[in-house]
């Protein structure tokens, strides 16, 4: 594949969309299917059912048209095959018209409704911007180890429950001993705007101090390098997290949340700020946003942290407020410049692979 043509016309474009597109068409099948495994309970009764159908429909007869176009214009027929194939089963599974089945329960599932709605969300929203702004305009879509960052996507979103059990339980069973009912009410009596405001401060305060540890203590860092071994920055990069990262980070940013029980709309509104943010933060894009320097975290603060020259060696540990690294002594963003490379220092790699990155901190005890 690596030899064959990209350009327009050349049927890879048509063969890429036909393959995600029947992909995507035949996990929302499977949604159909088996609704209360593969579907998340919050989000399950906001669908518009008769519109999913509609459009679950035609993206399966786009996928079939995509992938004929590709077969016809491309010398390896194995792009569009992919894509016809998996529409025709698909189709065999129902297709747009695929029942809904057995009795909805709230139990435990899996978010493939969920990975499939961020996918779509993440790709119409970066991969546009990232084609017409590119911070590196030469490093495509399909860069080097995509199929290992989309492992973590894939990963983080269908395992939500779990993921979030363990970064929220710890939590309330550790700090249940610090709430008070009293101090909440007044908390959840402040303006949305106030409340927000403080969860950014708080949980980025937290998050900071956590994730300097992650860098200077020799054990952390072994999970943390994971992060850091991206050598390619795009929207896709930052998912590289290894588990123990996530739940370590996430859990102890979330015990001031907890302990302080601030109101469900600001919360909302903050996950949703900070799953964007992060993700805008690593994308492949050239905005300096001069305007925000020092007021909010923005790709070039955060590409900042991942550069791999010796400049970038623990800098800009925030992911929205980069005062707490003015702050604390660790604000590094030169106008005008951006790191030369991205990864570890010296270049070192760590294999790539979802399970072998996952096992990998485990197995090297005397890796710094
Ligand atoms: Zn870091
Ligand atoms: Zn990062």
């Amino acid at each position: 594949m690596k030899t064959e043509p990209t350009h327009f016309g050349s049927g890879w474009l048509s063969g890429v969309l036909s393959t995600a597109l029947a992909a995507i068409g035949l996990g929302a099948v499977l949604c159909f299917h088996y609704p209360s495994l593969l579907t998340m309970p919050d989000v399950r009764a906001l669908y518009p059912v008769a519109y999913v159908r509609a459009l679950l429909h035609l993206v399966l007869v786009s996928a079939f048209l995509l992938g004929v176009l590709s077969v016809t214009l491309r010398r390896s027929k194995r792009l569009g095959m992919a894509g016809i194939v998996l529409t025709l089963v698909a189709a065999l599974l129902g297709g747009s018209r695929v029942p809904l089945d057995g009795e909805l329960r709230d139990g435990p599932f899996l978010g493939l409704d969920w990975f499939l709605l961020n996918l779509i969300g993440y790709c119409v929203l970066f991969v546009p911007l990232e084609r017409l702004f590119a911070r590196l305009p030469q490093q495509p879509v399909f860069r080097r180890e995509w199929r290992t960052d989309l492992s973590y996507f894939f990963v983080s979103t269908l395992f939500v429950q779990v993921i979030t059990l363990l970064t929220l339980r710890p939590a309330m069973l550790l700090f249940d001993w610090a709430a008070n009912a009293r101090l909440q009410a007044a908390v959840r009596e402040l303006p949305f705007v106030v409340q927000f405001a403080a969860i950014l401060l708080l949980t980025d305060l937290t998050q900071y101090w956590v994730h300097r540890a992650f860098h200077r203590v020799p054990w952390l860092w072994r999970f943390h390098r994971i992060h850091h071994s991206a050598q390619a920055m795009d929207w896709l990069a930052g998912s590289r997290l290894h588990l123990v990262d996530v739940a370590v980070t996430r859990g102890l940013s979330y015990v001031p949340i907890y302990v302080l029980g601030f109101g469900e709309a600001p919360l909302y509104a903050y996950v949703a700020f900070v799953s964007v943010q992060a993700t805008f933060i690593h994308a492949n894009l050239r905005f300096e946003l001069a305007g925000l320097r020092g007021w909010l975290a923005t790709p070039q603060f955060h590409h900042w942290h991942h550069g791999a020259d010796a400049e970038a060696v623990d800098v800009n540990f925030a992911v929205h407020l980069p005062l707490l690294d003015w702050l604390f002594g660790t604000y590094h963003l030169p106008r005008g410049r951006w790191p030369a490379a991205y990864g570890l220092a010296g270049g070192r790699r760590v294999a790539g692979g979802w399970f072998h990155q996952l096992v990998e901190p485990l197995r090297t005890p005397r890796q710094s």
